[in-house]
């Protein structure tokens, strides 16, 4: 049988980059998989739920529209995020709230929502999208990579938690990948091309790192062959951080 075959899972941010990529990689290894996004447009045989991380009642709806549609639910993965610029002083105390709601507290949110569900599994896995600028020390990043820094402790605490329930959390630690995201940091820079090519200048490896190559790593951990490992985190940057 397909490794996923009888098998639920929600994707958070399942619209678009790492999430699509994920969602429909677990979809094509067996699973029924909902996409949880702002904007839920996605290809059958993905599920598409409209919803906010940062809302908890639209969140609730949305974990119990995808457990109903998809009979229960196995996997969560934890991947819709925002982005944040600015040294420590720059962003203003609204833009700090906002990000933490939604890298954070969405997580928070999405998976209390969900533990009931999860806790009627055999094969509970949770996932979460960290990065590397959780432990990176970037400048010019200081709330996004507080806010990763937040969701790399989540985990391992999560983990702790809830091992003995059979439920197991990890994260993944993409460097840069190539989605709609950095697509979008790329279209404002003056010279797109030239600032392309200077970051995959910075890259071990040349390139950027693909959705599809994250996408892997979330499967892999989110995966019943993947049972002993909990509390853990897996870059997929290229070998990024290493350096
Ligand atoms: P993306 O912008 O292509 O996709 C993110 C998706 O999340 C979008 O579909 C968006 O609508 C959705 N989303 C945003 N806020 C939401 C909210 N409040 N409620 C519901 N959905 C919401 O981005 P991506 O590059 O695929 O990033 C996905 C995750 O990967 C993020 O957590 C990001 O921090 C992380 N990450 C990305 C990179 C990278 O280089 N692209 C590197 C490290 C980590």
């Amino acid at each position: 049988a397909p490794e996923f075959a009888g098998l639920a899972a929600l994707v958070t941010g399942g619209a678009s980059g790492i999430g699509l990529a994920t969602a429909t990689l677990l979809a094509e290894r067996g699973a029924r998989v909902a996409c949880l996004d702002l904007n839920p447009g996605v290809p059958a045989p993905l599920t598409g739920i409209r919803a906010d991380v940062a809302d908890d009642d639209s969140v609730r709806a949305a974990v119990e529209e995808a457990a109903e549609t998809l009979g229960g639910l196995d996997i969560v993965v934890n991947n819709a995020g925002i982005g944040a610029q600015g040294r420590i002083e720059d962003n203003p105390d609204e833009e700090w709230r906002r990000v933490f709601e939604v890298n954070v507290f969405g997580m928070v949110r999405v998976t209390r929502a969900a533990l009931p569900h999860l806790r009627r599994s055999a094969h509970a896995a949770i996932v979460n999208t960290c990065s590397i600028a959780a432990t990176a020390g970037l400048p010019n990043r200081a709330l996004y990579s507080a806010t990763k820094g937040a969701v790399l402790s989540l985990t391992r605490a999560a983990a702790a938690d809830l091992v003995g329930e059979g439920i197991r959390v990890n994260c993944v630690n993409p460097g840069t990948a190539d989605t709609p995201w950095i697509g979008r940091l790329l279209a404002a820079a003056p010279d797109p091309a030239a600032e392309r090519a200077a970051l995959e200048a910075r890259q071990p490896t040349g390139r950027l790192v693909a959705p599809e190559e994250v996408a892997a790593a979330i499967a892999h951990l989110a995966s019943p062959l993947s049972g002993a490992t909990t509390g853990t985190d897996l870059a997929v940057d290229g070998g990024m951080h290493g350096l």
